[in-house]
């Protein structure tokens, strides 16, 4: 078994999504406190963090998009365990619209069949070309609102992008978001690595999110399995 790490490190003011709370981590107590705290027998450190539900590789629950929407507590796991493929977008310019077309021709030139109730991970080099500059909070390209309803034809239970939104900021990602809902699919977000993945053919994606009641999201370390 090979396993293809596909989550952002997290550290203590990690590029968080623009006007939503900073990813805080720091030390609660050291080896040395706890020695003194635990009468000298032994000392064990403890962190903590705090941090958006959006907050670095994510998944959005439906809850995020509409009142209505399942919570990230509620969301099916057996959508967080599935097969998926790896499209390569790297030619996409920055802050353009990934297109129906541009998916199809993707799609082909991997050789593969979209995989039903699958996902489908859209490397755009976005992370690669940009994390973590400033540009990487601004200027990805993403799919529009008819390349995320080609999508949702697909058959698919969600997709995946390298960058903090699934569309070109502004309208349109917001727009994506609308239709998502519309379509029950959604999206996992800021993931990385995944020029790893292309031409590597279909593999097993795992991306299990935290348990957060009524949680809009949720991190999640993303995976991809390949068994040979
Ligand atoms: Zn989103």
């Amino acid at each position: 078994m090979r396993i293809v790490d596909l989550s952002r490190e997290l550290y203590h003011r990690s590029p968080s999504y623009p006007g939503q709370p900073p990813i805080i981590h720091g030390v609660w107590q050291t080896h040395e406190e706890g020695f003194v705290s635990a009468g000298s027998v032994w000392g064990c450190t403890v962190n903590y963090f705090s941090m958006p539900d959006h907050g670095g590789t994510h998944i959005d629950a439906p809850r995020h998009f509409h009142e209505t929407g399942v919570p990230i507590d509620k969301y099916p796991l057996e959508k967080c365990i599935v097969r998926g493929i790896c499209l390569d977008l790297r030619h996409i310019a920055p802050r353009a619209e990934i297109t129906p077309a541009d998916l199809q021709a993707a799609v082909a030139k991997t050789g593969l069949s979209i995989p039903k109730n699958g996902t489908v991970l859209l490397c755009t080099g976005h992370h690669a070309r940009t994390f973590p500059k400033a540009a990487y909070a601004t200027d990805n390209p993403g799919v529009n609102v008819a390349a995320t309803e080609w999508l949702a034809q697909q058959g698919i239970v969600h997709f995946g992008i390298d960058s903090m939104r699934p569309g070109p900021e502004g309208r349109e990602n917001l727009l994506v978001h609308k239709v998502c809902h519309e379509l029950d699919i959604t999206h996992m977000e800021s993931l990385c690595n995944l020029e790893e993945l292309i031409g590597q053919g279909e593999f097993q994606f795992i991306g299990l999110p935290l348990k957060w009641r009524e949680g809009s999201g949720s991190p999640i370390r993303a995976v991809a399995v390949f068994e040979n």
